[in-house]
């Protein structure tokens, strides 16, 4: 008999966190995500695990996004010491992250604690140290695509495309007990099929227990073609207006695609003479990861980078100049037309974005294109909304740049998309649906059975299936 309980991201998107028991592997964490939104220290103390962390035999490690990898230095801190199974490019993204997530947490708890003292209460301690991500990353056993590997002599795991960030994985797992084969089929995070460099994501047939992301669940993506051609024309209309253009984007994934969709203007002639600013160190490291990895993405983007005659991201777009150290980065603001900035965070929260604001908002001959989901209570969504008057720094700002919204980016299947992956399976599968807000996986649920006749279960935290 196998069990799964679900400790995270059921009937909710963040903080990934499933164990996997059987007698065929032992104790398995499929993922060690962390709840995002707030202060970084709160979220990391907040964080327990209702396991103990030694008992673990193994993690298995679908992709590198924080909400599926974050808590992963404080478990190796409680005491995990098993190995830590990925994709080789999602190990070196982790890298990336942990150091990043590491460098936030150790500035949040550091604030708080000179607060405390002010009032006189007692000082916070490290929840993990950056000893842990060193331990981390050297317990990661990279296993690329579709090869087999033999996690026990009775447990088998094969890593597909998911098509969702570089590395990211749909993760099978073959148990056998007594005498039975048991199919678990993970999908991790499934890409949207439009997104450049991804590949769609690898469809599956086989499986007795399917468990399925249903982050968007209740909803399609615009059309690519028109996000593309929306693009274009707010290019233009900014270079016609004289100002630059600020981009706010994630480090990861989407920073890449519009370096790409950049670069395919650039070359079919059809972007003015901008000058392209990668404003973020983390997103200029992550960069240079996917330009190792050129090889394993779309062989049809893929194919453009080539045609033109390019083996990297930087390459394809000549113009593209990388902004790493603080005084680069303020340089840009002397400039007064003709920059394309893009910068973190995504959703405005922090990072050098927030500065580019402060010099330019105030601005009518400006752009802000908004090219990501922005969540309530975050800046990204106040502009989006319209807002006019917004606070930064301490400071009051009248918005007066252009504030343009393009839909059709996603790194999520669609509802459709997800539809369509999951009735490939035949026979039909025991369906489980996770990651997701209660109502998309509600109406993900209801659809499927409707048209499909396939029925689905949808967890709760803490519930536990036997299969
Ligand atoms: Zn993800």
């Amino acid at each position: 008999m196998a069990t799964i309980t679900f400790y995270g991201a059921a009937r909710q998107v963040t903080g990934s966190c499933y164990l996997l028991e059987s007698n065929a592997v032992g104790k398995i964490l499929l993922e060690c995500g962390m709840h995002q939104g707030g202060d970084a220290a709160d979220r990391v103390r907040k964080e327990r695990f209702d396991f103990k962390p030694a008992s673990l035999d193994a993690v298995i490690l679908s992709h590198g996004h924080l909400d599926h990898s974050g808590m992963l230095p404080k478990l190796v801190h409680e005491g995990f010491t098993g190995p830590i199974h990925c994709t080789p490019a999602t190990k070196g993204l982790l890298k990336i992250l942990l150091e990043d997530s590491w460098g936030l947490y150790q500035r949040d708890l550091e604030h708080g604690n000179t607060r405390r003292q002010r009032r006189g209460k007692k000082q916070r301690e490290l929840e993990y140290t950056e000893a842990d991500v060193k331990k981390v990353l050297k317990l990661c056993e990279p296993v690329p695509y579709k090869t087999s590997f033999q996690l026990s002599p009775s447990a088998k795991l094969c890593f597909h495309d998911a098509g969702h960030i570089l590395g990211a994985a749909i993760v099978e797992l073959i148990l056998s007990e007594d005498g039975k084969d048991k199919r678990l089929v993970f999908s991790g995070d499934l890409g949207n099929a439009d997104s450049a460099l991804m590949n769609n994501p690898a469809s599956l047939t086989q499986a007795d227990v399917l468990m399925m992301e249903g982050t968007y669940g209740d909803r399609n993506h615009r059309d690519m073609d028109n996000t593309l051609d929306q693009f274009e024309t707010v290019l233009r209309d900014a270079w016609q207006r004289g100002g630059n253009v600020m981009i706010p984007a994630f480090a990861i994934g989407r920073t890449q695609e519009i370096i790409y969709h950049l670069g395919c203007l650039h070359q079919q002639g059809k972007l003015d003479n901008w000058t392209v600013f990668l404003d973020s160190p983390m997103a200029i490291d992550v960069t240079q990861v996917y330009d190792n990895w050129l090889h394993i993405m779309d062989s049809e983007d893929i194919k453009c980078l080539t045609k033109a005659g390019r083996d990297s991201l930087e390459g394809f777009l000549p113009k593209l100049q990388l902004t790493d150290t603080p005084e680069q980065s303020m340089a840009i603001n002397k400039i007064s037309s003709g920059a394309i900035i893009i910068a973190g965070s995504g959703m405005c929260t922090g990072g050098r974005i927030r500065h580019h604001f402060k010099h330019r908002i105030w601005k009518e001959n400006n752009t802000i294109i908004f090219i990501g989901f922005q969540a309530q209570g975050t800046l990204g969504r106040l502009l989006v909304d319209g807002k006019k008057h917004i606070k930064m720094f301490g400071d009051d700002f009248f918005v007066r740049a252009n504030i343009e919204t393009l839909g059709g980016f996603s790194a999520h299947a669609g509802q459709k998309e997800l539809i369509e992956w999951a009735v490939n399976f035949d026979p039909k599968p025991r369906l489980i649906l996770i990651h997701g807000e209660n109502s998309a996986l509600e109406t993900l649920s209801a659809k499927l059975l409707e048209d499909h006749g396939m029925s689905s279960e949808i967890p709760s935290q803490g519930d536990c299936i036997e299969f």
